[in-house]
């Protein structure tokens, strides 16, 4: 065993899990080993839910600003160590540095966001129908939530899902993706540096086995998840059958549509942080391009050529723009889809073959690629590799660009490229999607307002601004009148 010693939060105590050996290694250098211990197991889920589940009364009684006071020491503890910490990420899970670090400070400011927003409205006052009579809305915690992640922001997805859980009252039941438990020590170190009660955060190791029986949990009021759209659909559904709040989000497959009037420069550079950064996965990344036709063979000849330009080494290193994909098996499911959307007929643009320093030689490793697809439908147009892949299609007018679009099973995000006003707000109108940016890439998120998707990419309420609060509390309508 070697690399940080991983070790559960359960009751306010650190202690080992009694499963087998979880290790996370560095995807650029698979030899090395950045964290191990061992993991959890259906026993160790009970404790945390049963110890969750006492401390729940305490903490719903604890002033919001109270509450607040704690994410916002958190908040602190974990923008000072950003630098370090930051590194960790981009060792764990392969995004570059200045992501890693990026991340890591985007945890902190949300931490802080609903640490300020405890402070905020607590319901609302509505006037009666009826004389001498006021309505009040208010807001209660659900209870013991059991928060599941996934390994691609190891650090921003736990915080924007704990810290509106912790601020609105909740004690929490947390269970971060297998390939980066190192993040989730830390996040949880944090929080109980900054003086959390025993119980109100608590952190299991575990696959699969161990996320399902916590949502099974009969302790357990409300899961929010966010993974792949198969894995969520039968967590939602095993919530449903349970009869308790499940909010998912879910993959995305998200279009940058370039119509023939956009800057395109400013298209460019914009798709190709969108595809490439993070090596292509982020759910809100762009893996689909429709570009319209009089300017399609300029514009994939000009991305190709970017493409082909990208620094793709070991993440740590200044100047690298991208790193591995997290692991042996992602990099092989990326290939494969590579692979059968060639047989279907997919031309790369980009021709870029991978150099490689030998100490990188067994890294998870795979080249940004450009496709132009010959016909909609395709495999590579409608899965998700969650990798560096960009599959291209030209549209002969606006209806046909959107209608591209919104081909797929999925509805996250997209992007629209044009100076033209109308446009843009037709895109509004006409976009299946939970998330548009106009003129800018499709990944991002801030804590103010909802995130989430539409169709196969979201189930449920939404994450952040409004949306969290009210998926982590439900309400009670007040009729109010004076005794007399
Ligand atoms: P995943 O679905 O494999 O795993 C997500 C989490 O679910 C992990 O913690 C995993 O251990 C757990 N899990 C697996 N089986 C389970 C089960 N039966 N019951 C309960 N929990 C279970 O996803 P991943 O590979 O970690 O992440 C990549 C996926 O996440 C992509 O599809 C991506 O688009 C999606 N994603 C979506 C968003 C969003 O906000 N929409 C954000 C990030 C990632």
């Amino acid at each position: 065993m070697s690399g940080v010693l991983l070790q559960q939060f359960i009751g306010g105590v650190w202690r080992d899990g009694r499963g087998d050996l979880l290790t996370s290694e560095n995807p650029a250098r698979p030899t090395e080993i950045v964290a191990s211990g061992p993991a959890g197991t259906v026993e160790d889920v009970e404790l945390a839910v049963r110890a969750a589940s006492e401390a729940t009364a305490a903490w719903a009684a604890t002033p919001p600003h109270e509450r607040g006071a704690i994410l916002k020491r958190a908040s602190a503890i974990v923008a000072d160590a950003a630098p370090e910490w930051g590194r960790d990420l981009a060792r764990e899970e392969g995004k570059t540095l200045a992501e890693g670090v990026g991340e890591t400070r985007r945890a902190a400011q949300i931490l802080e966001y609903f640490g300020n927003d405890a402070d905020r409205e607590a319901g609302s006052l509505f006037s009666s129908p009826r004389r001498g009579e006021r309505i009040l809305v208010t807001r209660r915690p659900l209870g013991t939530v059991a928060l599941i992640t996934p390994f691609n922001f190891p650090i921003a997805i736990p915080a924007w899902k704990i810290a509106p859980a912790l601020a609105y009252g909740n004690t929490v039941v947390w269970k971060p993706a297998g390939p980066v438990p190192l993040l989730a020590l830390r996040l949880a170190q944090a929080l109980d540096e900054a003086g959390l009660p025993a119980g109100v955060l608590n952190l299991v190791f575990g696959e699969g086995e161990v996320g399902a029986a916590l949502v099974g949990h009969p302790l357990v009021d409300g899961v929010s998840f966010t993974g792949s759209t198969a894995v969520g659909r039968s967590v939602a559904a095993a919530g449903a059958a349970r009869g308790i709040p499940v909010q998912a989000e879910l993959g995305g497959k998200n279009a940058a549509v370039v119509l023939a009037d956009a800057d395109l420069e400013l298209a460019a550079g914009q798709v190709l942080a969108g595809a490439f950064n993070s090596s292509g996965q982020k759910c809100t990344a762009t893996s689909r391009l429709v570009v319209a036709d009089e300017i399609a063979a300029d514009f994939g000849r000009l991305l190709a050529e970017r493409a082909d330009a990208l620094v793709v080494g070991d993440p740590v290193v200044e100047g690298v723009q991208l790193g591995p994909v997290v692991s042996g098996r992602a990099r092989d499911s990326i290939l494969a889809g590579m692979a059968q959307a060639e047989q279907e007929g997919a031309s790369a643009l980009t021709s870029r073959e991978l150099e490689l320093t030998s100490d990188l030689a067994d890294g998870y490793f795979v080249r940004p690629a450009v496709y132009e697809l010959p016909t909609d439908g395709s495999f590579l147009w409608e899965q998700e590799l969650f990798g560096p892949v960009l599959a291209m299609l030209t549209a002969k007018t606006v209806d046909e660009a959107f209608g591209l679009a919104n081909e797929g099973g999925f509805g996250l995000s997209a992007a629209v490229f044009t100076n033209d006003l109308g446009l843009a707000l037709d895109s509004i109108d006409r976009l299946q999607i939970g998330i548009l940016h106009v003129n800018s890439e499709t990944a991002g998120a801030d804590p103010h307002v909802p995130f989430g998707g539409a169709k196969g990419s979201g189930l449920g309420p939404k994450e952040q601004g409004g949306a969290a609060r009210e998926f982590y509390t439900s309400s009670t309508t007040v009729y109010l009148r004076g005794g007399a």
